[in-house]
């Protein structure tokens, strides 16, 4: 059977690429978006249209995922994972941080929903997967910014799933701890940065992408009628 398209964001990097190879090996058409177009490519996927889009560009989004539809039919599923984190204490961090944090994070996802949302509920079909953190349960030091743009993916989540549970469209959030990928590269203070590093040494290790890739599969490939409302997934030596 032919399997539906799926959309990922941010998918040039960490959790997004190991989703891509995940979902790809398992049959899914992808659309596959992040701005290092160069990065997408390299994944080298079968029946994988990438395309280099801001998603804070609410227009490029929805022309990219136009394009997708037309060329493997309905998307299915979007993962909403493009995400930055930019560490640092609200008096000395530079506002433009949480600027893009909020645009990235809460903004952009926003986006990501809005460019699929109304086809899924005129078809009653479709699973939107937001990716949050359990920085969005629980907050950290020198998170404020950052936690607050995560404690506002899941209460967006929590809110759209029981706006669309009628249309049978399912919205699920997954939440992960600390994973080795690029993010924690962002943050601009050193200080921050070197003790986050010894945070996640002194745990004797933390997740990989690809746990989180599937967690994200097992999620999405539960029967339509079975949503899985949250996953919180962390090391377990993670505090
Ligand atoms: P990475 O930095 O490795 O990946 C982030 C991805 O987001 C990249 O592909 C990047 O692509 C993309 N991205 C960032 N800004 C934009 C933008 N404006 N438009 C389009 N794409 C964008 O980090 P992770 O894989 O760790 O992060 C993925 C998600 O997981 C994030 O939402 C993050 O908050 C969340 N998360 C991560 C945890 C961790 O410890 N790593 C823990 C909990 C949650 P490009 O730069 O090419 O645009």
């Amino acid at each position: 059977m032919t399997k539906a398209l799926i959309i990922i964001t941010g998918a040039s990097s960490g959790i997004g690429a190991a989703t891509a190879r995940l979902l790809s090996s398992q049959g899914h058409p992808l659309l596959l978006l992040a701005r290092r177009l160069d990065r997408l490519q390299a994944l080298n996927l079968p029946n994988t249209l990438c395309k280099a889009v801001d998603i804070t560009d609410r227009a490029a989004l929805l022309a990219a995922v136009q394009e997708a539809e037309t060329q493997f039919g309905p998307a299915d599923g979007i993962i909403n994972n493009a995400g930055m984190m930019l560490l640092g204490e609200m008096s000395k961090q530079n506002p433009a941080e949480w600027d893009s944090m909020f645009d990235i994070n809460v903004k952009g996802l926003l986006n990501g929903i809005h460019a699929v949302l109304a086809g899924m509920v005129a078809r009653k079909h479709g699973t939107i997967i937001n990716i949050s953190s359990i920085a969005g349960r629980k907050t950290f030091p020198s998170h404020v910014a950052y936690c607050g743009s995560k404690f506002a993916v899941h209460a967006i989540s929590e809110n759209l799933r029981e706006e669309v549970a009628g249309s049978d469209v399912r919205v699920i959030t997954i939440a992960p701890g600390a994973v080795e990928t690029e993010l924690l590269s962002h943050t601009t203070d050193e200080a921050i940065k070197a003790g986050y590093e010894e945070w996640k040494d002194g745990m004797g290790g933390v997740l990989a992408a690809t746990d989180i890739a599937q967690a994200i599969s097992y999620a999405y490939h539960q029967p339509q009628n079975v949503c899985v409302r949250e996953i919180v997934l962390a090391a377990t030596r993670q505090p």
